[in-house]
């Protein structure tokens, strides 16, 4: 093939590039077989509908960790049964991200001299992408469970500062559509894992990322840093 041609599942978000190779064809036959019947479209280079693809869809071979290769993919990939399951509050918080977005390339978003910093407070509290592949234990459940309850406290504290209306409002709007800690009892978390994370702890540190994308791409002081530091 002399495009790049990719074909993505809008229902199970995830993205798979086509190649003519022996693993990647393994890989395009395990998507046909689970895919067939779902929301699929082909990407050209151009697609207009790559701007609907966001950080939460999983790319097969990308190097995202956690992320399957094309080997993992066309076989027993650990974190499918998870993966795939629908992710309603990443979804919706995905919309928000996106409106904020366009809001930015508008030139509509007005930032406030405050935004920044409050945006780098909330990043400290921010660090989300485990693998849905990653195994866990009650006390692994417990310790991601901490740290999403700190983020979302962050975030509350943060809507009620002196922001720009552009980022009081994209604060507000996350927060509704984020779960409360009432909505994510210890105990009921721990019963839904094992031996992956449960799906909606997942779905909230998933939510969380894209908050943690546009917060370092477009709103925090400084420069997004490379993976390696
Ligand atoms: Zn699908």
């Amino acid at each position: 093939m002399t495009e790049l041609v990719d074909v993505v599942c809008h229902q199970c978000k995830i993205k798979l590039e086509l190649l003519d190779a022996p693993l990647p064809r393994e890989a395009w036959w395990k998507f046909l077989d689970e895919h067939a019947y779902h929301p699929v479209e082909l990407l050209w280079e151009h697609s207009e509908a790559r701007e609907r693809i966001d950080i939460d869809y999983i790319y097969v071979d990308s190097d995202i960790e956690g992320d399957p290769s094309f080997a993992e993919y066309a076989g027993d990939w650990p974190g499918r049964p998870l993966a795939l399951r629908p992710r309603p509050i990443a979804r919706a918080v995905a919309e928000i991200v996106e409106r904020a977005f366009d809001a930015m390339e508008a030139h509509e978003w007005q930032a406030a001299s405050a935004d920044g910093a409050v945006a780098e407070q909330i990043m400290r509290y921010m660090d989300f992408a485990p693998p849905a592949s990653e195994l866990v234990d009650n006390a692994a459940v417990l310790a991601r469970l901490a740290a999403v309850e700190a983020a979302l406290e962050r975030l509350r504290r943060a809507a009620i500062e002196p922001l720009g209306d552009h980022f009081g409002t994209f604060l507000n709007d996350v927060l509704h559509a984020l779960p409360t800690a009432a909505d994510l009892p210890p105990d009921e978390l721990c019963a839904e894992s094992g031996p992956l994370a449960s799906p909606r702890l997942w779905d909230t540190e998933r939510a969380l990322r894209l908050i943690q994308h546009l917060l370092a791409a477009r709103v925090a002081l400084r420069e997004p840093s490379p993976h390696a530091d």
